[in-house]
């Protein structure tokens, strides 16, 4: 029924993203990932990717088909395969590439299935690297070889068991590949550089079905472009190497919510996040906001994440200022060895319906933008779940690199905000709540461009973004555009938002 109901929303595919399928029909389902639909190959042909992929092809009838197909964002998970294909060795990706061409098939390719903007779902074939997820720790050289399948907690738990760390984000059901090839975000940004920073190397399957080994050395454009390009452009990835750090063996974890003046802590915090070491690392939420708190009245919560290599009392005198302003509400620190404390900082990044709009700051966030963000978080129009603003904050180490060393132009920045909107699977049946929910997160977003937001986040990919080349990639774009038309001629690896 649900599903249905979104079909027929359905509408208007774009120009020439058709074939990516970029379909605009308004604020509801309309910003949708989805290919057009393919031409079913002949059952024959199904028993032959079946053999090039080992016997492990998904199809339809499979038990477990309805499971794997699903991806994270759920707003997406009416666009269903005709097939599920893991691939276990470089050599079958590029047989199964070989596949799609032959039969003209369209498909998608799927680490953790975390895009937010549905971008690794296919009306045709889903190319699953799940089965790559081999993790090697090189305690001679620092560097972790790691498959493109592998998901974060497997990442974490092959670090953890060598006493080692990179910068990493804290979902663990996100994929490796999505994560770095974006950038890649986390709480020891500050300290070590965005995740594709750390990168040595990478192994990339390209359109012509060739495996490349790709460095600094060999083949530095893509290897340039591999770093912050975005998931699925360029071709498949099946591996990557990077430097690694000693993991701390102490760390002051961190969660705390003000709910009395938390117009003035925000203020407060910023400026104490501001100066505060590159060791500490944050996100700041103001939110979530749900349809009792705007009845109520009561103020939009303020909640500090994060992570210090420093004690808990360094940690309460560094926010002795916020402190000065309210109490908090609620306050769990802790000190402990590093991979407990990502233990605490887990984000279970549960299946749901989201939407997520993302903008750079070159600064803290003005008084004047954090007034309007709270007016506006008052006026949350309500759906089935909550709303907030977030503000991850950047800087240190990643903008000690010029915009152009890797393709993450986003080296000159302070914080990422993201405005983020969720709603509940009943919501999808009454689309006037979803309507008013997006318009409201639109308009906040228009906010954050009026007081200096720009650019945007391509790890989280914003379907309604109508000039996200440049978003995303700014003064690196014609550089990336030759390397895509130098591995890609033919744009085999298209979707809506890639290149
Ligand atoms: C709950 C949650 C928490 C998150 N936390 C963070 C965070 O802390 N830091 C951060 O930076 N980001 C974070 N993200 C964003 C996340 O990093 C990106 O969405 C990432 O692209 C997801 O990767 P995936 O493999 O899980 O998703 P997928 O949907 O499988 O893939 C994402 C994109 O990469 C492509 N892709 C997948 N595998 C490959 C491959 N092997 N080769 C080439 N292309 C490939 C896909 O086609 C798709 O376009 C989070 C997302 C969610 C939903």
């Amino acid at each position: 029924m649900h599903r249905s109901g979104a079909f027929s929303r359905r509408a208007l595919l774009v120009g020439g993203a058709a074939s990516a399928g970029a379909a605009l029909v308004g604020p509801g389902l309309a910003e949708e990932a989805t290919t057009s639909a393919p031409l079913a190959p002949a059952p024959d042909r199904w028993d032959s990717l079946n053999r090039l992929t080992d016997g492990a092809l998904l199809r339809p009838t499979d038990a477990r088909f309805a499971n794997e197909a699903l991806p994270n964002n759920l707003r997406y998970r009416h666009i269903r395969p005709e097939g599920i294909a893991p691939c276990a060795s470089p050599q079958m990706v590029a047989d199964v590439l070989r596949w799609c061409r032959d039969y003209d098939v369209p498909f998608a390719l799927r680490g953790g299935g975390h895009s937010y903007g549905g971008y690794s779902s296919s009306r045709g074939l889903v190319i699953d690297l799940s089965p790559m997820n081999g993790i090697d720790y090189d305690a001679a050289t620092g560097q972790v070889r790691v498959e493109a399948g592998a998901l974060n907690h497997e990442v974490y738990a092959a670090l953890r068991e060598a006493g080692r760390m990179i910068t990493h984000g804290r979902c663990p059901s996100v994929g490796v590949a999505g994560f770095l090839l974006g950038g890649g975000i986390g709480f020891n940004m500050r300290r070590l550089g965005v995740g594709c920073d750390l990168l040595t190397g990478a192994q990339i399957v390209t359109a012509d079905g060739r495996v490349r080994d790709v460095s600094a050395e060999k083949e530095p454009e893509l290897f340039w472009a591999l770093r912050g390009g975005g998931g699925g452009i360029f071709g498949v990835s099946t591996a990557f190497t990077l430097r690694t750090v000693p993991a701390d063996e102490r760390l002051t974890v961190f969660r705390i919510v003000w709910r009395d003046r938390t117009l003035d802590i925000a203020k407060a915090l910023f400026t104490a996040a501001e100066m505060a070491p590159l060791s500490f690392g944050s996100r700041i939420a103001l939110g979530g906001v749900t349809p009792a708190l705007v009845q109520k009245g009561r103020q939009v919560p303020v909640t500090l994440l994060g992570q210090f290599a420093g004690s808990p009392d360094e940690l309460i005198r560094l926010l002795a200022p916020v402190y000065a302003v309210a109490a908090p509400d609620f306050a769990d620190i802790k000190q402990l060895p590093y991979w407990e404390g990502q233990d605490f900082l887990v984000e279970a990044g549960e299946p749901g319906w989201y939407r997520e709009r993302s903008a750079f700051l070159a600064a803290a966030p003005t008084a004047a933008f954090l007034e309007a963000s709270f007016q506006r978080l008052q006026q949350w129009p309500g759906t089935g779940a909550q709303s907030s603003l977030f503000f991850f904050q950047t800087g240190g180490r990643i903008n000690e690199k010029a915009p152009d060393e890797t393709a993450f132009v986003h080296r000159q920045t302070r914080w990422l905000a993201v405005v983020g909107a969720n709603w509940s699977e009943d919501d999808n049946l009454r689309p006037e709540v979803t309507r008013r929910a997006f318009e409201w997160q639109d308009d906040l977003f228009a906010t954050l461009g009026g007081h200096g937001g720009r650019g945007a986040f391509v790890n989280f990919p914003d379907p309604a973004l109508g000039d996200w080349r440049r978003r995303y990639y700014g003064t690196n774009l014609d550089r990336l555009m030759q390397v895509k038309l130098a591995v890609d001629p033919n744009n085999v690896f298209h979707f809506q938002q890639s290149l």
